[in-house]
Order: structure tokens, then sequence, then C-alpha cells
């Protein structure tokens, strides 16, 4: 028998897929760690597991407690689930600009959801800031994703080995974007303690400060992305120190047509994030040459923005193209 106990032993031992177009495209093995098929449907399930059985062990959560924590939507759909299937509540603050498909998960989940406008990180009026204080206030636990280590810890212990473990420890390079960062080093520290031969490259949207962190040695933002969950302004606690030895910066266009070229050839239906992720894990493989193998993070599902990026609509408001088969509805 293979069955798991309950919701939380369902979080991780994720597949990790070969993706055939991207393979096709770059004449190497391109890997996807399908994190989309976690539970609560992204990557941040572990990172909600790993914060919230660091907040029990440090005597920060206790039973029947409150978990508040500021997010663009995915960790606080992890944070609600593992928090009813462990007897937490959760207030979850969130940019009101996220997409409409996750504010409806939270609340389907229960979740007590405060919107807040979109502030830069320095603004006491940032969702994070907001989440902190009300934490303090209200006597809840704050989980702290970016600057809590245990996030990064939690995919040192899990998500790194298990893509060792799947590719027989046969990989060249790991791409991956950075919110948190912690998925990131996590898995970097991971590759790198298994073998310093692994090349390990941050996947960076336009608007993030991080692209100029690896190459130029201080964090410098421009630009703007439609993706959600990624992008950052700072160096957190969870990338300080991370083994990270490159990075490239992808265009949300360039990230798209990715995506699309995923649902026509490949039947993978992703968030922008993993348009971004592939998008480097491809420009990194035809940097390496045919014949290596590049791992890669698919973080979330595309349902997750139907009315965005999978929307003619509002991608002609954002001037980019639209893929004839999706203004047909030929989907
Ligand atoms: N992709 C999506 C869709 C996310 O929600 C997040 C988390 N904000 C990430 C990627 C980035 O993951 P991390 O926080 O581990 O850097």
């Amino acid at each position: 028998m293979d069955i798991r106990d309950g919701f939380l032993s369902a979080i991780g031992e994720t597949p990790l897929i070969r993706l055939p177009w991207p393979s096709a495209r770059t004449g190497c093995a391109i890997y996807g760690k399908a994190e989309f098929l976690n539970p609560g449907g992204s990557v941040k399930d572990r990172a909600a597991l790993a914060l919230i059985r660091d907040g029990e062990a440090r005597g920060l959560l206790k039973p029947g407690g409150t978990i508040v924590e500021g997010t663009a939507g995915n960790t606080g759909i992890g944070l609600t689930l593992v928090g009813n299937a462990l007897g937490y509540k959760t207030v979850i603050v969130m940019p009101e600009t996220q997409s409409e498909e996750k504010k409806d998960a939270l609340r389907l989940c229960g979740a007590d959801l405060r919107l807040v406008p979109a502030k830069p990180f320095k603004d006491p009026g940032n969702y994070v800031h907001v989440s902190r204080r009300l934490a303090e206030e209200t006597g809840g636990f704050w989980a702290n994703q970016f600057d809590n280590t245990a996030n990064r810890e939690g995919h040192r212990r899990t998500t790194g080995p298990e893509i060792l473990r799947q590719t027989g420890g046969r990989l060249d390079a790991f791409t991956c974007a950075a919110g948190t960062g912690g998925t990131l080093a996590g898995v970097a520290l991971a590759l790198k303690a298994a073998d310093p031969g692994i090349r390990t490259v941050l996947a960076d949207p336009h608007g993030s400060g991080l692209y100029a962190w690896i190459t130029e040695g201080e964090p410098r933002a421009d630009g703007s992305s439609i993706t959600e969950g990624i992008g950052q302004g700072r160096v957190t606690a969870n990338l300080d120190g991370a083994p990270i030895d490159d990075a490239v910066r992808i265009a949300d266009a360039d990230a798209l047509d990715v995506l699309f070229h995923l649902v026509r050839h490949d039947g993978l239906v992703l968030g922008g994030s993993s348009g971004i992720n592939v998008a480097a894990a491809m420009r990194v493989a035809e940097s390496l040459g045919p014949g290596h193998t590049v791992v890669t993070v698919l973080c979330d599902q595309g349902a997750r923005y139907q009315s965005k990026i999978y929307n003619p609509a509002f991608l002609r408001e954002k001037g980019l193209p639209v893929p004839p088969w999706m203004e047909a509805g030929a989907a």
C-alpha cells in the first residue's frame, strides 16, 4: 500500500517531469519539479509546513493559536490549509493587486483575508509590515516567510534531496526565481553540498533587484513584471549567503511565450513564475550546450491566473502578444 496520511504528509515528494518542448528546443534534458501538484497547489505548501513546525518547536505557536502572515497568496493558502489540518486559525495580509483566483482560494480555505494597497517594502503600509504589526497587536504567530530561515531549511531538507535522488545526482544546473528566496537558497544549499559543480542560477523577472545583486553586488530594481510571487528588492535572510553562481533576467513576453508553448505542446498549464523558471532553464541549457541536464521548479498552476496571463484582454492591456489559439477560445 502506498497511502499518504492526511494533508500534511501529501506535501512534497512531487514528481520530476521531463519537459519535452524545452528539451527538444535546447537539445538538453530540462526537468521541472512539479510543485504545483502539492495539495495546496504550490511550492509554498513546503514553506508553510516548515514555518509552522518551527513556530511550534520554538514555543511561539500554541495549540489553537493564530498564524499571521503577509503573502502574495500561495504561502497564505499553504498556511491556511496546514493550519486547518493542525487546528490553527490564519490571518492573511495580501496586496490587493494579486489575482482574484488566489483571493477566492484563500476565502474558500477559511482564511481571515485582509487586502492592503500594494506599497514598496520601505513604506510602513507594505503588506509584510502590516502583517508583523497585526501579529504583535493580537498576540498571533508571525510566520515571517521572508526572513525566517526555517523556510529555506525546509527546502534544504526536502526539495533539494528529492531532486538529487530523482536525477541520481546527475544534473548540471538548477534555475529558480526568488520571492522570499527560500526555494532557491534551500535547494542550492542541498545541491552544492552534494556536488559543488552543479551550477545554481537565479531566474529574475524585470523589476526585481536580485539580478543586480548577483551580477553587481547590490540589489537594484528596474522595470516591472506581471508575474506574481517572485521578484525582490532586497536580500532577505533566506537569500543571504546562499550559494548562487549566476543570474539571468527574463522578460515577461519570453516567459509567457514559454508558458503558452508548455500548454500547447506539453499539456502543462502553469503560473507566471514557472514561465520565468523554464525560460531561464532554457537560457542556461543553451549556454551549456546540448546533452546537459537542467532542473527547474514548476511553482503553481495556471488556473490561479486565468483572469490574468491566460486572459486575452489582460494581455492586450499590458501590450503583450496574445496567442491565436487563446483568442479563438480553441484551447
Ligand atoms: N512562484 C510563486 C507562484 C510563488 O507564489 C512564490 C512565493 N511567493 C514563488 C514562486 C517564490 O518562492 P520563494 O518564496 O521560495 O522564493
